[in-house]
């Protein structure tokens, strides 16, 4: 083990134990809770911040309560490098999600700090606040104002569902009045060359593979349609033939198996990155009966991919679906609202320095697609962006969510490489 991974070890275990410690504090019976621009979140940044200030960095924080902390390099003028992710969470989640990325960034410029390396470009650790979008509706809501995504002007006025009170009243309330008033971006292009979010994986794919660390190839963008509906016709269970029934269940059964049929064909030729999920069916209580032919079906549709190709794709599959099928069946598709966001592609460069990183330190990685994450934000505002996963048990978005410290310490070792080869890169 040379010095610098012996300083990054080091500084892994106090931030392993700044997040327990984060965790105990913002438990709410069973799991934990920081709410967006509220009290757990706010207890999170007090104890980050005390961090920061115990380990002798400068902590600034910007007009919508992001943190930030610089380790100048030896051209301090260059673009730095930038690490972080989110301090909340969401109702009743687990205590990795967002967190592990805030404090892993926070070891690794403790670490590079202590070993004495500077490297040519400065590092950056950025904390973000507002990334789970059940508080206010919406994701990712500190960085995009951060980046100058969004304005106050725009999202301000968002509720929060829990408390009633606007963002910008949370905002204020949180001692940072003056948001409105930030006009410009607080970071571009200009001021960061990259920017590695550390996140738990929040999937199977790394427990079940005994790999530590994964690599993301893209964040899934997705086109959803919230309120579908086919229309049938209701008809006597017993009494109606086969070849006169208009079964809306039968249809919308016919659309959810040839999409299941789209994506084997898609996983069988070892591609990825497409998903796609029915997570609503229901027809109405109101008329439906054991023994009556189903005359209306409301179900939800969503699909996503890490690449735009494939959702074109997957969009033509359903419209030629629900053509054919309303001729064969005699029903209606009605979609209604299409919503989504497009995908958003990671940085090839990036994701090469986190791999060369993790095989420096014997560490096992996997290229696996992700789901949004403040990534997107960064990568969207032209600052080239790259993800190190966590392997983790349970998934995330709730209490059970988990991680050895092992795999905590080899993601930081992971991300201090692959910051330091960026930092020192032409
Ligand atoms: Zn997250």
């Amino acid at each position: 083990m040379d010095s610098s991974e012996q300083a990054v070890r080091a500084a892994a275990a106090e931030a392993w134990a700044l997040m327990r410690a984060i965790g105990e504090l913002t438990r709410e019976g069973e799991g934990i809770t920081r709410a967006a621009f509220g009290a757990g979140e706010q207890v999170a940044a007090e104890q980050v911040a005390a961090f920061i200030r115990a380990k002798g960095l400068a902590l600034e924080t910007d007009a919508f309560g992001n943190m930030h902390v610089l380790l100048p390099g030896q051209q301090p003028e260059l673009p730095a490098i930038a690490a972080g992710s989110h301090l909340d969470s969401v109702p009743q989640g687990g205590n990795f999600d967002g967190l592990a990325g805030v404090v892993a960034a926070l070891a690794v410029l403790v670490a590079v700090r202590d070993s004495g390396a500077r490297p040519r470009r400065s590092l950056r650790a950025i904390i973000l606040r507002g990334e789970e979008s059940p508080w206010f509706g919406t994701a990712y809501i500190g960085s995009r104002l951060m980046l100058g995504r969004s304005t106050m002007a725009e999202i301000g006025g968002l509720v929060r569902f829990d408390s009633g009170q606007t963002l910008a009243q949370h905002l204020a309330g949180l001692g940072f009045a003056d948001a409105a008033r930030q006009s410009r971006p607080v970071f571009g292009p200009r001021d960061l060359a990259a920017f590695f979010e550390l996140h738990i994986e929040q999937g199977p794919l790394l427990e079940g593979q005994g790999i530590p660390i994964g690599v993301a190839t893209g964040l899934r963008g997705n086109v959803r349609f919230p309120e579908a509906r086919c229309f049938g016709e209701y008809g006597h269970a017993s009494a109606v033939p086969r070849a006169h029934r208009r079964d809306a269940v039968v249809a919308l059964s016919e659309l959810v198996l040839a999409f299941d049929a789209f994506w084997a064909g898609r996983v069988a030729q070892g591609d990825d990155n497409f998903v796609y999920t029915v997570g609503k069916v229901a027809t109405d209580p109101a008329q439906h009966a054991m023994t009556k032919v189903p005359g209306e079906v409301r179900f939800s549709f969503n699909f996503g991919a890490t690449v735009e190709a494939t959702l074109t794709e997957a969009r033509a599959l359903l419209e030629r679906s629900v053509r054919e099928i309303e001729q064969r069946r005699g029903v209606r598709f009605e979609l209604g609202t299409e919503v989504g966001t497009p995908p958003v592609a990671v940085d090839e460069a990036l994701m090469g320095m986190i791999e060369a990183s993790a095989a420096a330190h014997g560490l096992g990685s996997l290229r696996l697609p992700t789901v949004g994450h403040d990534t997107a934000m960064f990568a969207l505002s032209g600052i080239p962006a790259a993800m190190v996963m966590v392997r983790n048990a349970h998934g995330s978005h709730n209490p059970r969510e988990s991680m050895e410290e092992a795999d905590f310490t080899a993601g930081v070792i992971t991300l201090a490489g692959a910051m330091e080869r960026a930092a020192n890169a032409g």
